[in-house]
């Protein structure tokens, strides 16, 4: 079997949608599994309507209203009347997250998250999936809350394996065409929760794992995996093979292309991974696979905007040993700051963070009891792999270079821009 996973930019409109029927129809869709995301900035819109139901805002509805009209506009855009009964489909899913907007009791924020998000995906696969059948191909619509099973913590939900794998091993029909949400699954009390935002890559490695596929396909608006984000530089150029070890790196690092927590379920089972263009589905696109690097290595440019440097010293001159930095990361980690870069000297100790919870207020507040407490905002991170004197001076260039670590294959560079 094969795994196919289509992301927001592929599903962003009706033409989007027809291009996938293309692409199935250009690689074959027999035995393939599709994860598919919400459409476009479907989620983000969400989260937009989770913080007005929050905040009590009057403009709740409004926003819901909007999430409806794009929607319905691609509905309107891909079938030739309103009769399918796609409409009624999606229409009801909207009237379950109404429903859910006007009687939910729970004050949980995460929980409420997830379950109002998740109808991004719900909605997207229901509109695929109709398409599909209008044009003729069978398929079966699943919903993945029956497969992928998570503890409850929410918006970030950890996956139970034991049940995954046999949800999945029993109750998915091959040679037939697939098709389920990516991100969601659900909890013991079968509550939706969701797997952490650009999840959807990850929910097509759990398939995959559970069902020794033969590959799993991620379809992007980028040719493959290329040595930097083609949004950023201009010359980007395409990775055509990397090992699963140089594509765990450029994940971690922030390549957006590709969410860490994919490769390591593929890893395990030495199942392929394939990043293609869905403008172009014939082209090779590049193949993550055991030991597939390429030498010489291209200089891999990574880029993370909006950090914050913080350096924090010892207030009497004393050390930052073990027992203070495991403090410091134990308060990092309870304020959620993702920790990018470490550098340690004898009294004092920097780190790139991201906060992406804006919580760093509070926390500051708690670390100037004890230390010195500097920071930088607004701070760029760029990681260099396989870096080289050429590449370090392209990232150096107008900029102010406010901190720079370099280890055997990768030089990490924090700038604030001139
Ligand atoms: P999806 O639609 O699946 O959510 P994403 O938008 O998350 O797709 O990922 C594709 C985007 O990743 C590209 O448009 C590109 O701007 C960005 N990107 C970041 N780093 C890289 C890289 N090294 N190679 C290719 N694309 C990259
Ligand atoms: N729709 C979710 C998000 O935007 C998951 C995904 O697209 O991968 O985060
Ligand atoms: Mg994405």
């Amino acid at each position: 079997m094969r795994v196919f996973k289509f992301g927001g930019a592929s599903v962003k409109d009706a033409a989007g949608i027809k291009n996938v029927y293309d692409v199935l129809q250009q690689v074959g869709y027999e035995d393939v599994l599709v994860i598919v995301s919400a459409m476009g900035k479907t989620t983000n819109a969400l989260e937009e309507v989770i913080k007005n139901y929050f905040d009590k805002s009057p403009e709740l509805n409004s926003s819901v209203q909007e999430v409806k009209k794009y929607h319905n506009q691609i509905l309107l855009d891909l079938f030739e009347n309103d009769k399918n009964e796609v409409f009624a489909a999606v229409n009801a899913q909207f009237a379950d997250l109404e429903y859910f907007l006007a009687h939910n009791k729970s004050p949980n924020y995460n929980f409420v998250y997830d379950q109002i998000v998740s109808y991004g995906e719900l909605i997207s696969t229901t509109i695929l999936s109709h398409f599909m059948s209008f044009k003729g191909i069978q398929t079966q619509w699943l919903d993945v809350r029956n497969f992928v099973k998570t503890d409850s913590t929410y918006r970030d939900a950890e996956v139970d394996w034991d049940l995954t794998q046999k949800n999945i091993a029993n109750n998915i029909k091959r040679k037939i065409l697939n098709i389920t949400q990516g991100f969601l699954g659900s909890d013991e009390n079968n509550f939706t929760t969701t797997l952490g935002r650009e999840g959807s890559d990850y929910s097509a490695a759990i398939f995959a794992y559970c069902l020794n596929a033969e590959s799993v396909t991620i379809w992007k608006d980028v040719p493959g995996v290329m040595n930097a984000d083609p949004r950023y530089f201009e010359n980007a150029s395409l990775l055509n093979q990397i090992s699963y070890r140089e594509a765990i790196e450029l994940a971690f690092y922030g390549a957006s292309v590709i969410h860490p927590k994919t490769l390591q379920p593929l890893q395990k089972k030495e199942i392929p991974l394939y990043v293609k263009s869905f403008i172009n589905p014939l082209l090779p696109g590049t193949r993550v696979a055991k030991g597939a690097d390429l030498e010489p290595y291209l200089p891999c440019f990574i880029v993370k905007r909006n950090q914050l440097l913080i350096s924090l010293s010892s207030i009497d001159f004393s050390f930052i040993m073990e027992e203070n930095i495991s403090e410091i990361f134990g308060l990092f980690h309870q304020f959620k700051l993702k920790v990018n870069l470490i550098q340690n000297s004898a009294i004092s100790f920097s780190v790139c963070v991201e906060d992406k919870f804006g919580n760093f207020n509070e926390l500051n507040a708690i670390l100037s009891k004890k230390f010195k407490v500097d920071f930088t905002e607004n701070v760029t991170l760029y990681t260099i792999r396989h870096f080289n004197e050429n590449a370090a001076q392209t990232v150096e260039e107008n900029k102010t270079v406010l901190l720079k670590q370099v280890s055997r294959e990768t030089m990490q560079i924090v700038t604030k821009e001139n």
